[in-house]
């Protein structure tokens, strides 16, 4: 990231992190006036939040989401953390990712909600998963999408922040190019608004940032990253999409700025807020069928294991 003799763009101070997408080199106070002011300036014209509101972050215990928990805090947002804890595999790396969060919570002095998955829908995630025979990514997307939603409103929350980056939401949108879906392409949009009693407001406020910009921030500030990967992501660490993207970038520094803020710039309007059919029969949560995907999930999880118990005693 530096070379030797590198000086400040901004300062002329000796730099240790060069962006070639904004032709800057930076030292770490301006690494962090840069990082912040792209932060603010996507809070604003997204119009995210207001001065000093209350926001829920949701923390994995990775950079990103790490790294927007402090800029909101720093940016003087009421912002409190929320981790749901996975255990996934052997736990180290669920063991590590809620060290990190509560670590970061200590720093900020802000308060952390914590959650185990498995308190919450009564089975480990490998059960839902096996019963439903759905691939166990996006099992699991769907429960922490669901959950993170709930658990905000239910704190009292109206608004959640996450860390998706410049280079998450530019991956997302080659995606749904390439594969024309204009419904999802008419909704990208940093910023999507709730509805009474189903859905938060949903912000993205690291949208402006890329993944290398988030790192230098967070070894600059020496935030508490968890290491390792998802025991379940199996070495694939990165969308296809988005490694595409960041080839792109490499050869051509700058092209995924271009890509996505030039795509929101292009936007005639915001997508509206979403329509919503009905709500699920069994949690009330908007949905378009009788009942919500995770509830479903859910019922055939119970369904299959009181079969399994069933079996089992005709047996004996
Ligand atoms: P991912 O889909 O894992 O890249 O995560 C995207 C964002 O979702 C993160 O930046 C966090 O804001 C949030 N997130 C992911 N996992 C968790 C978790 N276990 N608890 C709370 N928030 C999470
Ligand atoms: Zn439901």
């Amino acid at each position: 990231m530096s070379e030797p003799g590198m000086k400040c763009s901004r300062c002329t101070a000796p730099a240790r992190f060069r962006f070639p997408a904004h032709n800057a080199r930076f030292c770490d106070d301006c690494l962090e006036v840069f990082v912040l002011r792209q932060v603010e300036r996507a809070i604003a014209k997204f119009k995210m939040l207001t001065p000093g509101q209350k926001v829920l972050v949701a923390v994995s215990g990775g950079k990103d989401s790490l790294a927007c928990w402090q800029i909101l805090k720093e940016l003087g947002y009421q912002a409190e953390g929320l981790h749901v804890s996975l255990e996934l595999g052997a736990g180290q790396f669920s063991d590590a990712s809620l060290a990190s969060c509560q670590e970061m919570a200590q720093r900020l002095e802000a308060p952390l909600h914590l959650l185990r998955m498995e308190d919450l829908t009564g089975h480990s995630v490998e059960d839902i998963s096996r019963a439903n025979q759905r691939n166990f990514c996006s099992v699991c997307g769907t429960l922490k999408r669901y959950y993170l939603n709930k658990l905000c409103l239910d704190l009292g929350f109206d608004t959640l922040a996450t860390g998706h980056h410049l280079d998450d939401e530019a991956g997302r949108l080659l995606g749904n190019m390439i594969r024309r879906h204009q419904r999802h392409l008419d909704n990208q949009w940093p910023v999507l608004e709730g509805t009474p009693g189903g859905f938060a407001k949903k912000i993205k406020p690291m949208c402006r940032l890329a993944g290398r910009e988030i790192k230098a921030y967070a070894k600059a500030r020496d935030l508490p990253v968890a290491q390792g990967h998802c025991p379940r992501s199996k070495g694939a660490t990165l969308p296809y999409y988005q490694e595409a993207v960041l080839l792109l970038e490499e050869r051509m520094p700058g092209t995924t700025r271009d890509f996505y803020l030039g795509f929101l710039e292009d936007k005639v309007k915001p997508p509206v807020q979403p329509d919503v059919a009905s709500s699920c029969s069994v949690c009330g949560a908007p949905t378009y069928a009788e009942a919500c995907t995770t509830c479903r999930f859910l019922e055939k999880t119970a369904r299959r294991k009181q079969e399994r118990t069933g079996a089992a005693q005709a047996q004996s």
